[in-house]
């Protein structure tokens, strides 16, 4: 069976514990390698590789930095088929998504940050002819970067892009669900030459080596995407240490569909917006509101598109729909659709879990589920699911639809689709979220700030918002 391996100061190294948790195939229910379990010990010596490097790699030029970083993003380019089958195989996401989106950007996260680097600049202020100011900003240190299974390596590679181009020296713990790609990227960071100690990977679980990680005294910024309630507990723990957080956690997104809209392109894309990645995306939209005027049109196409999704091995490239990440997720998923029809909904397609033939008869597939007649305080529609399932409710003034979409402890996506102009504005600014998407979804520009409000997070990720993060600025003032 392969063991995965931590990345401590170069070295591809066993847990000091000797101790394995068991990874699983989420399309076929089984053990196919094993984890290290990492703890306090591990993380010392991450720290300890870390801090000796720390003030060479600050002062490595930006562009030698620069030229190390591109040097990994070319070599997940090189290497995508194998990473994207990893991807597919770790955490049940389709080949052919995990090409096109994980692999895709997991090299254009890293690419984009090793130039952002070199461009990024700081403010001077000047005080008539009296003084000038400018401001300086260094790297922070030692930082942690810790990331959810839904998208592993692109998720991982978003966090410790920007963390390494900013001259920091990084712990990483991807999620323990799923840790293939994150050791197949320690691989290629040995074969780029990253320099010993600038990036350490610890895997394991989240109380044996997430929790070390965030109180431990020499890591100075928290750079985390989970889960809300993760979130409220990292922030409890480290309360009083005076650490930069930066938290990117749950959502339980609207989708806003006016009678305007472009009905076809609309149906294709909030089926997207629905279901993509077995619905485990943070942006999904999973609370979907139709003008009335509308919805019996909206309805029998969108359910139409839904019920032609092709599930199946996620290794098959034609397939659309893999399987959920784990049983637990499964179980967990399953029992929202339980819920929902206790609480009134109607299914109107899907609700089961789906069983294939052959290699995935014990796989975790869950059909996709639509779910009309739910009220929107019902727990279904406040509460994250993650899962392949949305609820669809109608509505019938513009300022209703914002008052439903803002109606839960979330903030971080939103979708319109509407062909008015001054509505789209209107919406997009009564929206509580940190992202709103007109007539799109999921069009991702790095340099724009990524995050969410209420439940969904603090700070924001992506372009400028991350350099400022992960560097700490100090203003000098010099009298003339
Ligand atoms: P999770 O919170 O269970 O785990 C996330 C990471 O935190 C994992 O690496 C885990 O091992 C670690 N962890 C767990 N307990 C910890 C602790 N006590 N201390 C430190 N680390 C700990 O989340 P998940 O189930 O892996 O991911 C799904 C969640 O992530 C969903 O809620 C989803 O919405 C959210 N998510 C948010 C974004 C975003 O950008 N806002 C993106 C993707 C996923």
């Amino acid at each position: 069976m392969q063991k995965i391996e931590n990345y401590i100061n170069g070295q591809l190294v066993a847990a000091t514990s000797g101790e394995y948790l068991e990874n699983v195939e989420p399309a076929t229910g089984k053990v196919y390698s094993l984890i290290p379990e990492s703890n306090s010990e591990d993380l010392d010596a991450a720290v300890a590789a870390a801090e000796a490097i720390q003030t060479d790699w600050a002062n490595t030029s930006l562009e030698k930095r620069a030229e190390i970083l591109c040097r990994l993003a070319d070599l997940i380019d090189a290497n995508a088929d194998e990473l994207a089958e990893a991807e597919a195989i770790d955490n049940g996401k389709a080949i052919s998504f995990a090409k096109a989106v994980d692999i895709y950007r997991s090299s254009a996260n890293i690419r984009f940050f090793a130039h952002a680097g070199t461009q990024f600049a700081s403010e001077s202020h000047a005080m008539g002819n009296l003084a000038i100011n400018y401001t300086l900003r260094d790297p922070i240190g030692i930082v942690a970067c810790i990331s959810p299974w839904n998208f592993p390596l692109y998720l991982f590679t978003w966090k410790i892009a920007p963390a390494l181009a900013s001259g920091n020296v990084v712990i990483a713990k991807p999620s323990e669900v799923t840790p293939m790609t994150a050791y197949l990227f320690s691989k290629l960071c040995v074969e780029a030459g990253l320099p010993a100690g600038v990036l350490n990977i610890l895997h394991g679980s989240g109380q044996s080596i997430g929790g070390p990680i965030t109180t431990h005294p020499k890591i100075k910024a928290i750079s985390f995407t989970g889960g809300s309630a993760t979130g409220a507990h990292i922030s409890k723990v480290t309360a009083g240490m005076f650490k930069k957080l930066s938290l990117e956690l749950g959502g339980k997104n609207p989708t806003l569909v006016f009678a305007d809209c472009d009905l076809e392109e609309t149906v294709n894309e909030v089926v997207k917006a629905a279901f993509s990645n077995q619905g485990q995306i943070c942006l999904c939209g999973s609370r979907i509101y139709i003008e009335r005027p509308i919805y019996e049109q909206f309805k029998t196409a969108f359910i139409a598109k839904v019920k032609a999704l092709r599930i199946g091995d996620p290794l098959d490239p034609k397939t659309q729909h893999g399987a959920t990440v784990s049983e637990a997720h499964m179980n967990k998923v399953l029992s929202y659709i339980e819920l929902a029809q206790q609480e009134g909904g109607t299914i109107l397609t899907g609700g089961k879990r789906h069983i294939e033939n052959g290699r995935c008869q014990n796989g975790y597939f869950i059909e996709p589920t639509v779910i009309e007649g739910l009220d929107n305080q019902c727990r279904t529609n406040q509460e994250e699911i993650f899962g392949p399932v949305c609820s669809i409710m109608p509505f019938d003034k513009e300022q209703e639809a914002i008052q439903l979409a803002n109606g839960t402890e979330y903030g971080l996506a939103a979708s319109v689709w509407t062909n008015d102009l001054k509505r789209a504005h209107r919406v997009a600014k009564s929206i509580e979220a940190g992202i709103v998407w007109i007539n799109c979804w999921l069009l991702r520009d790095l340099r724009t700030p990524f995050g969410g409000v209420k439940s969904s997070g603090v700070g924001r990720e992506g372009g400028l918002e991350a350099m400022r993060f992960f560097t700490e600025p100090k203003n000098v003032c010099i009298k003339y």
